[in-house]
């Protein structure tokens, strides 16, 4: 069969090789890392920098197509596949996503609101910020991600020592919402235009890193999980995005939806289509980069997606452990999936649990089962 590339080897790459190998591709991954969760899954695993020349034109010349599953890949990297092969997400709009300032553009282009904010470049822009934006999150334009590379300021002397700990680099200044709900939402869009959307998720965090995801999206109101699909689909159609793209959003306590930040990639909160939805976020990504019909995924359960972080592989006293598997796959529901990674560290995704159910209440009863067999924060599930 036909050769596709993906540029990365975490666990997104892993579940978008799977989904390449179910519809009868073979997959090259390009990532350093020998022992990759993606590489190990793929047909060929080219261990190289995602920069790599010649990984890059082994890659072209064995692939009908590529997409990316680590949101830093160069841009040039998949600007230089282009010139071979179709290549999606294209490397212009991987880069918008890369770069909060200018990923908040891209709302606002797209007209779609956003957080109060502001692009700081250097420690004098720290010193003649609006005192609207504070109390604030200061956060690194680039290369930030589970809430690393963020600093909570209450006013100006903390904004100013706040930015030199990040490393006098640029930053984005956002008011500190005064948050009621998190959602996300992602779209598939093909090369015609086409645009399909998975339903609304909600998304529960701990310590920055993301814990639960119910969907569908208890507590939000239909009409602005309408408003929320609604908006991913124009800030994707805005920048004529093709492939897959998760858009964050905040829901603050006055009932105004805005956008937070994008991935250009399946996303951690998607991770539940797998076993709950028609089609897995991962199958539309595989579609939109071979060019193959989008269809619009229906949800056939509700569900919760537990995250599966290293902390868990740790007894109390520090010592190494298994989780009991077996306890939660007793679980009807359950549905557990493991990144094949062997070095648990705390914070670190090593797999996630999706917990379906014929109802929402069986669902979030079986979560909650399985979130206290394992040891799990129970935020989202009661
Ligand atoms: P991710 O792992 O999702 O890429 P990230 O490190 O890029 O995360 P953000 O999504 O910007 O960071 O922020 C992480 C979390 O911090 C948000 O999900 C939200 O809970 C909180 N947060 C971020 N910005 C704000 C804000 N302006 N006001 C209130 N809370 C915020
Ligand atoms: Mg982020
Ligand atoms: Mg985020």
């Amino acid at each position: 069969g036909e050769w596709l590339g993906m540029l990365g080897g975490g666990q997104l790459g892993r579940m978008a090789v799977h989904a390449a190998q179910a519809l009868g591709y073979r997959v090259a991954v390009i990532d350093p890392d020998k022992h990759s969760p993606a590489g190990a899954a793929a047909d060929e695993h080219l261990q190289a920098g995602y920069d790599d020349a010649h990984a890059l034109s082994q890659l072209a010349s064995r692939c009908a197509a590529a997409s990316t599953e680590f949101e830093n890949v160069p841009a040039s990297s998949l600007e230089r596949l282009a010139q071979d092969i179709d290549v999606a997400p294209a490397g212009a709009a991987v880069a918008v996503c890369q770069d909060r300032a200018a990923e908040k553009a891209q709302f606002a282009k797209a007209g779609v609101p956003c957080a109060p904010h502001a692009v700081l470049r250097t420690a004098a822009d720290c010193a003649a910020v609006d005192a609207a934006l504070l109390p604030g999150i200061l956060k690194t334009a680039r290369m930030g991600y589970d809430g690393k590379g963020q600093r909570r300021v209450a006013d100006a002397a903390e904004l100013t020592s706040a930015f030199a700990e990040l490393g006098n680099v640029p930053c984005v200044l956002e008011a500190l919402l005064p948050l009621a709900a998190e959602l996300s939402v992602i779209v598939a869009r093909g090369r015609d235009g086409q645009i399909v959307s998975l339903p609304v998720q909600r998304n529960w965090h701990v310590g920055g890193i993301l814990a639960t995801t119910a969907v569908p999206a208890s507590g939000i109101a239909p009409a602005l999980q309408v408003q929320a699909q609604q908006q991913a689909q124009a800030i994707a159609a805005a920048f004529e995005y093709v492939g897959v793209l998760c858009i964050e959003f905040f829901v603050l306590q006055d009932g105004r939806l805005l956008a937070n930040e994008m991935a250009p990639r399946p996303h951690n909160s998607g991770h539940y289509s797998i076993d709950a939805c028609s089609h897995s976020q991962f199958e539309l990504q595989v579609r939109a980069m071979a060019q193959l019909p989008l269809p619009q995924p229906r949800l056939h359960s509700p569900a919760f997606m537990l995250n599966l972080l290293g902390d868990l592989w740790f007894d109390a006293q520090g010592q190494r452990r298994e989780p009991d598997w077996s306890a939660v796959l007793a679980l009807p529901g359950a549905h557990l999936h493991l990144y094949g990674k062997t070095d648990p560290r705390p914070g670190r995704k090593m797999g996630h649990l999706t917990v379906t159910g014929a109802s929402a209440d069986e669902a979030r009863a079986q979560a909650l089962q399985a979130a206290q067999v394992l040891g799990l924060p129970q935020d989202g599930l009661v």
